[in-house]
């Protein structure tokens, strides 16, 4: 699935992609489909590489060795700079982007760094490990970065793909889970899940929180979750995109309240949370269509109709 320009993603046949040095094809078995490929198909994330092939939470096998791998967002990163060097190699200024800077998933096959493909761990199916690579990844790292401690109350805002994975971590680690979604049907798979309470977004939780994420792609929900916190909690933003935040009043942020962006993964977040996620079991769930499907998979997303993560399978 080829991505020309904005909202023009058409199925083509291209020439098979070549190894580079410190490269191995791999022969894609399925790509779930994550917010931030709509929002690079929808022009909301500039294209970086033109045409680019999107998709970044592919599971398949490396030609010749048929091992099975996962590749994520995170396709490269120098190495050597200052970031790299202090393990903030998801901040390096070289970093390379699967679906966005370099080819992704959606296809039969993808190049990809060797150095920057994930084994996965046995006992769960290449449809159920997709929804890891990204959702999983990011939502670990969110609620790392959020201060939560195990026992702790954390607040999830918005209930997709990312935080229907990270509420099963929390829970795992002992948390009370508040969750915060618009949609009923989000609600339900929450309770479903273990949330302790649901409401809406503007709606004040029975306590302070000891932290929160935001997975909403809304500035106004980052406001929301500050008024929630209890005083010295973080909002962690799970977001790569945002529609601005709404000006607020600074007391919302006294008492020592810290909001903070999430920005990628690093290999570490990857590799801990892919052993925690086989330990636990973390269940995706998922909805599945064919390559060619890719545009209705978005569009389903884009309404809001997708419960869990929506997954590619190659034939
Ligand atoms: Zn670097
Ligand atoms: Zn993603």
């Amino acid at each position: 699935m080829v991505l020309a320009a904005p909202d023009d993603l058409t199925l083509r046949e291209v020439d098979d992609p070549v190894a580079g040095p410190g490269e191995v094809i791999v022969d894609v078995s399925t790509c779930g489909v994550c917010r931030t490929d709509l929002q690079i198909v929808s022009g909301d994330i500039e294209m970086r590489k033109r045409p680019v092939i999107p998709g970044h939470q592919v599971v398949g096998r490396i030609a010749g060795t048929g091992e099975r791998v996962g590749l994520a967002w995170l396709a490269g990163a120098c190495g050597c700079c200052r970031e790299c060097l202090a393990g903030r190699e998801n901040l390096c200024e070289q970093a390379e982007f699967r679906g966005w800077t370099v080819d992704g998933g959606y296809a039969e096959r993808v190049a990809a760094r060797r150095d920057f493909t994930f084994p996965l761990p046995d006992g769960m199916s290449d449809i159920q490990a997709a929804p890891l690579l990204c959702a999983g990844i990011i939502g670990y790292r969110s609620l790392r970065l959020s201060g939560i401690e195990p026992g702790g109350r954390l607040g999830l805002f918005g209930f997709g793909s990312s935080a229907h994975l990270a509420i099963q971590v929390a829970r795992h680690w002992g948390c009370e889970v508040l969750v915060f979604s618009r949609s009923s049907a989000e609600h339900e798979l929450a309770r479903g899940l273990g949330a302790a309470w649901v409401g809406g977004y503007d709606d004040p939780p029975p306590e302070p929180l000891d932290a929160a994420v935001t997975f909403a792609p809304a500035g106004s929900v980052v406001v929301a979750a500050l008024r929630a916190l209890a005083p010295g909690a973080t909002v962690a933003i799970n977001a790569i995109h945002l529609d601005g935040i709404p000006a607020f009043s600074y007391d919302l942020l006294w008492r020592e309240r810290v909001l903070r962006s999430v920005a990628n993964f690093t290999r570490a977040d990857a590799t801990a949370f892919l052993e925690l996620a086989a330990e636990i079991p973390v269940r995706a769930q998922t909805q599945t269509f064919a390559l060619a499907e890719a545009p209705q998979a978005l569009a389903r997303l884009a309404a809001g109709e997708v419960q869990g993560s929506a997954v590619l399978v190659m034939s």
